[in-house]
């Protein structure tokens, strides 16, 4: 990926996430991360390379089918939650329904459950000023889930909430992982990176690594002879 102005942010990179994964991409500030978010997200379309979803090559898709399909198999969490201040929890969670065709009344009960999987279906009519910081995050997460993406895509998750916060986030991820969620981390943070099963390390806009810790096998030995 090149930006205007020569930049190259990511170059050679291959990866490819199956389903049921939890995998995380971390590198340090500048290294990438955002630049593989948005083109992993579809939000942006590389300079070179081939971006799938569902094995469809989105390069092919004209702007509006493929917002279509972000929003039906994608689900996206962001540092600093983007809820929506006059909805209630509840209202927020079946937002990210409205690309999928679900009727309204159907919303409103798929949103409750993706709340109860969240552990928060008592604050379904919470605002999102009466809840803590790491209730508004389950809140973005059940949000990213209600409409059973393909794969929901973490951009520091935890960055915006206290330690305990942080990883009561990352167990949540964890836990809707084991249940059959597919989700990508982006992190800077090594020690959260750590906890999860898969791990893509990003350095100068190139994967320097790939470990999984069931094998712990090196898909990209780069550094070895
Ligand atoms: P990270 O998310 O790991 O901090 P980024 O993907 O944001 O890294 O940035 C990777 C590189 O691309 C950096 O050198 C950054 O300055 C550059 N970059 C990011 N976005 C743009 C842009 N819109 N235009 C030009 N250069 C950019």
């Amino acid at each position: 990926m090149v930006y205007p102005g020569g930049v190259t942010a990511l170059a050679g990179v291959s990866l490819t996430v199956g389903a049921g994964e939890l995998i995380g991409i971390v590198g340090p500030s500048g290294s990438g991360k955002s630049t593989l978010l948005n083109i992993m997200g579809t939000l942006d379309r590389p300079t070179g390379g081939t971006v799938e979803l569902d094995g469809q090559d989105v390069a092919e898709l004209s702007d509006r089918r493929l917002s279509a399909l972000r929003g039906r198999r994608l689900g996206f969490v962001f540092q600093q939650f983007h809820l929506t201040d006059g909805l209630t929890a509840a209202e927020n969670v079946a937002t990210g329904l409205l690309y999928a065709g679900v009727p309204r009344r159907r919303r409103r009960a798929a949103a409750l459950d993706a709340l109860e999987r969240v552990g928060l279906a008592r604050r379904a009519r919470h605002l999102p000023h009466q809840l803590s910081g790491g209730e508004r995050q389950r809140v973005a997460i059940a949000r990213a889930l209600v409409h059973r993406p393909a794969l929901v895509l973490a951009d520091e998750p935890t960055g915006a909430l206290d330690t305990a916060n942080g990883v009561a986030v990352l167990d949540l991820l964890t836990a809707l992982n084991r249940e059959g969620t597919t989700i990508a981390v982006i992190t800077h943070d090594r020690d959260i990176a750590a906890q999860l099963p898969r791990r893509v390390e990003i350095l100068d806009g190139r994967v320097r690594s790939d470990l999984r810790t069931d094998t712990d096998t090196d898909a990209y030995p780069e550094s070895g002879p």
